[in-house]
Parts: structure tokens; sequence; C-alpha cells
């Protein structure tokens, strides 16, 4: 049916509406909305429709009744507006996601595991640090960190754990590892082993580069590329070769001049007082927590607890120094530990252990004396 350009309702029809201003939208079709001063049909009631009766929007509503949120306009043009809306509102987010945040951006937020792991967010539970397999097992940082300290590759720890290797990147990142890049590092000391090392048994023993790879094997020109940038980790397999190297060097015959070479290289006697003391701190605050804990404790649940301090940074150093574990095993075999102990002599008779030479090497090394 044609309506004329001003079409009205009839009086009769407008005073109902009056009475219920609800049925102003719905009194003749979803397409209308009726102006209850004139009484005219219109798609929405516009601020420059009500000027005419000398009111605003927010007095018009007011005056009749309407909710202050609720739209002047009819039920199938308020309907239309609400999907333009809500494809607007998705096109900015879809925007967004496109192009994320730059970081320190006020928007950005740090997409962690953690940050994934809502429902136990929302049941009143501390929100756990690793996100669950879809089996509802987690894995821990335990598992993950002994992993790569045997020199795991990312993929192959990540088949074995479930997690993606972004996943386990990002772990490995949050344990503070000092080399959590795609190569693997072989540790050593506490350390990842850098090319530093090389130029460090070059230095403490007579044989050149040259020497070295002849020795090792390898073509001439193998750790030209190592020595040029000391502070890069080695690659996995080299790491090793090169400390099987430095334990059959450093352990020669006497030379002709008749002088037995140093098992301590220079640049160990250098670091080693620094070494002593990051271990002896941490040996520390381990004694703390097994003596506060008042009990036998596992060496699993010892290693997880310094998983979780590494996380939060407070202990540096044992994490990456795997021998300290196997040394442990050896030592009480009952893999249980007591807090009577002191953690300077286990550094020292840790220390001798690990570079093999005699605790009284150590001990000068550390005090000069
Ligand atoms: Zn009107």
């Amino acid at each position: 049916m044609a309506r004329d350009p001003n079409p009205t309702v009839l009086s009769d029809e407008l005073e109902k509406c009056r009475a219920d201003v609800r049925l102003a939208k719905t009194l003749l079709s979803p397409d209308w909305i009726i102006c209850l001063e004139c009484g005219r049909l219109l798609g929405r009631i516009s601020a420059q429709h009500l000027r005419r009766h000398d009111l605003t929007q927010a007095l018009y509503k007011e005056k009749w009744g309407y909710n202050l949120g609720s739209g002047l306009a009819s039920q199938s043009l308020s309907k239309v507006r609400a999907v333009v809306a809500r494809k607007m509102r998705l096109a900015r987010v879809g925007r967004r996601n496109l192009r994320p945040f730059a970081r320190k951006h006020a928007g950005y937020v740090h997409r962690r595991e953690g940050n994934l792991n809502n429902a136990s967010l929302h049941a009143g539970k501390p929100k756990p640090g690793n996100r669950k397999l879809i089996d509802g097992r987690s894995v821990s940082d335990l598992e993950i960190a002994e992993a790569r300290l045997q020199g795991d590759a990312l993929d192959s720890i990540a088949a074995r754990t479930g997690l993606s290797a972004t996943a386990i990147l990002f772990r490995l990142r949050r344990l503070k590892f000092p080399c959590h890049t795609g190569r693997r590092p072989a540790f050593e000391h506490g350390a990842p082993m850098t090319g530093q090392a090389i130029a460090d048994l070059l230095e403490g023993s007579n044989v050149t580069a040259l020497g070295l790879t002849r020795r090792m094997g390898l073509s001439p020109s193998a750790l030209y590329p190592h020595l040029r940038r000391p502070g890069k980790t080695l690659p996995f397999d080299l790491a090793r070769a090169i400390k099987r190297q430095r334990r059959s060097l450093v352990r020669r015959a006497p030379s002709d001049r008749g002088g037995r070479p140093t098992v301590l290289l220079p640049a160990d006697l250098r670091t080693l007082r620094a070494k002593y003391q990051a271990l002896h701190e941490d040996l520390a605050l381990v004694r703390r927590w097994v003596s506060e804990r008042d009990c036998r404790i596992k060496s699993a649940e010892l290693h997880e607890w310094i998983c979780s301090q590494t996380r939060t940074g407070k202990i540096r150093t044992l994490l990456f120094w795997p021998e300290f574990f196997q040394w442990c095993r050896k030592v009480s075999p009952s893999r249980e530990f007591l807090g009577s102990w002191r953690p300077q002599e286990i550094a020292f008779d840790f220390l001798a252990d690990d570079y093999g030479v005699k605790r009284r090497a150590i001990s000068k090394a550390v005090f000069g004396s």
C-alpha cells in the first residue's frame, strides 16, 4: 500500500500510542515509529524533526517516558544499524589482529602460554605458568630443561612432549636459558660453550688453531668462524669434540722442557672466582630451602624447585650445570638431600670434580692462596 509523503496515524491510534509508548514502534509495522507529538509515521524520529516541536531527543524521551538509552528508530531500522555496527566493530578488531601492536604499546600484551589458560583463572585457582595439553596433562619445566641440557633440538623436545616448537622456545626463554635460539648449546661449567672455549684452549695449550683442526680431523678453516665471533654458541657436536680435545690436551705427559702442564687453563683461573661465587650463592639458597622443608627431599623435587627459582631469577647458574646433579647422585646414591651441609664445601668438592683437579687447586684459584 502506497503511503503519502507525510503519513500520519488516526487520532485514536495516536491516543493509544500515547497511553502505551511501546506501541509507537509496533502499532502498524516494524518499519515505522510514530511521533507521539504529531502522530506522523517516521523511519526514525530525528533531532531535526523534534525541533519543530521545540524538543530535543532527550527531552522527548523524558516527556513520553522512554528510557534514555532506547533508540528513536523503527524496529527494522535499528536491526539494520546493529548489523552495520557489528560489522564495523569486527573490521576494527580484524585490522588490529592483522597488524599486531608494537612492543611497549599500551595495547600490547605479551602472548604467553599461560595467558591462554583462562579456565583455572575463572575457577579462582592461581593461574598456572604452563599450558595444559589437550589430554589435561601439563609438561613440567624440568622435563624440558633436562632434554635441553642433554642437547636435544627444539623439534625433538616438541615431538616428545606434545607442545609446539614455539612453545618450547618460549618456555626455555622464561627459564632464562642462556642460549634459547634454535641452535642447541652444549653446557660446560654452568654456561653454554661459545667460541671463547676454543680461544681459551689455544691460549692454555701450545697447540695452534691449525694443529687443533688437524687433531680433530676437520678442514683447516673450520675453527676460524668461531674464533672470530667468540660470543656465539658453538654447534653441539663441535663443542663436544672441543671438550674431548681439552681433556686429552691438558692431561698430556710432561713436556721435554720438564714442566708438567697445568690442568686448569689460564682462562679457568680468571673465571673460577666468579663461578664459585655464583655456585655458592645458589647452593646457599638450596640449603635454606631444604632445611626449611625439614624432611628428606627427592632429587626430582629439588630439581623442580630449582627450575621455578630460575624462572624468577633467584637461582642463576645451578640449572645450567647438568653435571651437578650427576655428581649429587654419585655422592649420595639414595638421591635424598638433607640440610646439614655447608655450601662452601659442596661448592669446592663439586668444582674440583667438574674441572678434574684437586680441591686445593680450586681453593687456590678462588682465594689466591
Ligand atoms: Zn512530530
